[in-house]
């Protein structure tokens, strides 16, 4: 079935003539909501891992982490180069020098031809922003912002410790540096209607964003959230709601806007509800299907503004 959006692959695909595959690195960073600087609850879904796998902390050094993940992915997608994607808690919080030398780390492993460097808004300081574009001059480099909504009062209720204009200046700032930017949005958030999802889209459309990562929010153990949805106070999206919302959201999309995620992918050990959440290939096929029967594609409801 040919995809109605524009993913990851196919832009690889234009960039490069052949598959690249993204790598998680655990850099064994932590958070500014988390560590006591903004907050020490974090973000009301996130939990002590912060989205980490642990892989630092359990001895593996960056370089190890690469060369182990890139062998049985290589095999299974027949990816020739990959992308080292620093994903687990705040990956540009720490010194500059610091970072230097994991950046540096991350792309002397063979094989790797890019950076993808997962942060919060607020820590994407000119600095860092610069460490980045040098490395852009010799490699892809994309940085991945966390917004998840872009509504004030939204951001407030699950405790971003940020609002919607820090968002908006550090996309300004990644791009002066010719930076592109993905933006992570979240699905379901509590108390969003799917019109406030659909302000998102705008918004990002308006901003004409790089990349967008869509997320379910789904209820992970130990969490302000399980507590909220163990009292019904949160109720979870339906799977075909969900996909329904992803088309919707798509659908304001630009149409050159690169769709890197339509869903999340949490540890089924952490996970409380809902438990399709773990049913990734057939939500994929799901948003596949209602495109096909909308007949729709990216970008069928967008409209540059005037
Ligand atoms: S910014 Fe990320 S790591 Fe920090 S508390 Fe929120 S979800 Fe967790």
């Amino acid at each position: 079935m040919t995809k109605r959006y524009r993913d990851l692959n196919t832009y690889f695909r234009e960039q490069f003539g052949h598959r690249v595959h993204k790598l998680t690195v655990d850099a064994g960073m932590t958070c500014p909501n988390r560590d006591g600087t903004l907050s020490t609850k974090g973000c009301i879904y996130c939990n002590n891992q912060g989205s980490g796998t642990g892989a630092l902390a359990r001895g593996l050094s960056i370089r190890e982490q690469l060369e182990q993940s890139k062998v049985p992915v290589a095999r299974r997608f027949k990816a020739r180069n990959f992308m080292a994607y620093f994903q687990s808690y705040t990956n540009t919080y720490a010194p500059v020098e610091t970072l230097t030398r994991y950046y540096d780390e991350a792309l002397s492993v063979e094989d790797v031809i890019g950076l993808a460097v997962g942060t919060r808004p607020d820590c994407a300081n000119n600095a860092v922003l610069d460490l980045l574009a040098s490395y852009a001059r010799r490699y892809l480099v994309w940085v991945e912002y966390g917004l998840q909504s872009a509504c004030d009062q939204t951001l407030h209720r699950i405790n971003r410790g940020h609002d919607v204009a820090c968002f908006t200046d550090a996309l300004k700032r990644a791009r002066q540096r010719g930076l592109p930017v993905c933006a992570h949005v979240i699905l379901g958030l509590p108390g969003e209607t799917r019109s406030d999802m659909l302000a998102t889209a705008r918004f990002l459309a308006d901003l004409d964003v790089d990349g967008v990562k869509l997320h379910l929010l789904y209820v992970i153990r130990d969490t302000p959230l399980e507590t909220l949805y163990r009292q019904g106070r949160f109720q979870c999206l339906e799977q075909q709601q969900y996909a329904e919302l992803v088309c919707d959201f798509i659908e304001h999309l630009p149409p050159q806007t690169i769709i890197q995620r339509v869903t999340g992918d949490p540890h089924p050990k952490e996970l409380i509800a809902p438990d399709w959440a773990l049913q990734k290939r057939d939500t994929f096929d799901w948003i596949q299907r209602i495109f096909q029967e909308r007949d729709s594609r990216q970008g069928l409801h967008y409209s540059p503004s005037p």
